[in-house]
């Protein structure tokens, strides 16, 4: 069985600047209680991880212990952090630049008129994040077919959140421009999740099934499962190598592995690890260098080539 890893699967750069920053301000103060709202990126293992160094994840800014609070990588409205500073926390906020961008967008939108229409999940924390922004003017749409449902609004905008899918992304605007031709549209899924649903794209293209490691509430894992089952292939959502089932891969001749953006790499390892316990051979793609997961599987660089 060959094992084929995404070209691009794990830690995005928001996600890395986030834990970094956090294990920094843990570094800095081993003593001061240190709380974050909510997640503070949607991976279990990162949030245990926390947890053992006294790092607790809270619902509510009352909740949250005298000391740093932190506004997770998928930020939060600006009344969330009146509250904080109302409280006299220190704020520490990780919020990725990405999902900055999308609140400074759509503040930019609706400080000009208009009404912004945001594709995204109901619930989710980037989402409730952006509808604080003006919540009398900033509407989370979801599917195609509320297009025809929305008001007869002169000055219309779409966003999205980070993690939707492109090809939903696409139907959305489509949609919307029959009901507003004038539609101002910020494609705002960013580069991470592009790049990782075309590398899912190409594995599912190669693979007879696929496995993505990633929490069940990471929006943008789940999404990389989705797109290789709708290309056809038996496709699972895992946690971490304990969820695999030898049955899915068993007489299969090519498996691939991805993991979203949130996922460590060492839940990556353990994943191939228990593949090749299974009788699978990790096989870089064409051109793919897996130095950063298998040192012994790097691609030789311009010194050795040269000898
Ligand atoms: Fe930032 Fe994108 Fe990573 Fe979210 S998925 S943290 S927006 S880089």
């Amino acid at each position: 069985m060959i094992i084929h890893l995404a070209r691009e699967a794990g830690f995005c750069f928001g996600v890395e600047r986030a834990i970094d920053m956090v294990q920094a301000a843990r570094d800095r103060h081993p003593h001061r209680p240190i709380d974050i709202l909510n997640e503070i990126v949607h991976n279990r293992h990162v949030i245990d991880d926390f947890a053992r160094q006294d790092v607790q994840s809270v619902h509510s800014v009352e909740e949250s212990r005298d000391g740093i609070f932190v506004i997770s990588a998928h930020g939060v409205s600006p009344e969330i952090v009146k509250q904080a500073n109302g409280r006299g926390l220190e704020v520490l906020d990780v919020t990725c630049p990405l999902v900055t961008k999308i609140h400074r967008t759509a503040d930019r939108l609706v400080r000009r008129g208009y009404e912004v229409l945001l594709l995204g999940d109901e619930g989710h924390d980037e989402v409730e994040g952006v509808l604080g922004v003006a919540p009398e003017h900033i509407h989370r749409i979801r599917h195609p077919d509320e297009a025809a449902t929305l008001p007869d609004w002169d000055q219309v905008a779409l966003v999205s959140q980070t993690t939707q899918g492109m090809s939903e992304f696409d139907q959305m605007e489509r949609a919307l421009k029959q009901r507003f031709p004038h539609l101002e549209v910020h494609n705002t899924i960013c580069h991470a999740t592009e790049q990782r649903q075309e590398a899912i794209a190409e594995l599912a293209a190669l693979a007879e099934a696929v496995v993505v490691v990633g929490s069940a509430n990471s929006a943008n894992a789940r999404r990389l499962r989705d797109i290789a089952s709708e290309m056809g292939r038996p496709a699972w959502l895992i946690e971490d190598e304990r969820g695999l089932d030898p049955a899915w891969v068993a007489g299969r001749a090519v498996v691939g592995v991805s993991a979203g953006a949130s996922t460590p790499d060492k839940l990556i390892r353990g994943v191939l690890a228990r593949l090749e316990e299974w009788g699978g051979t990790l096989t870089p793609l064409p051109g793919q260098d897996l130095g950063r997961i298998r040192p012994e599987l790097a691609l030789a660089g311009p010194s050795q080539q040269e000898c």
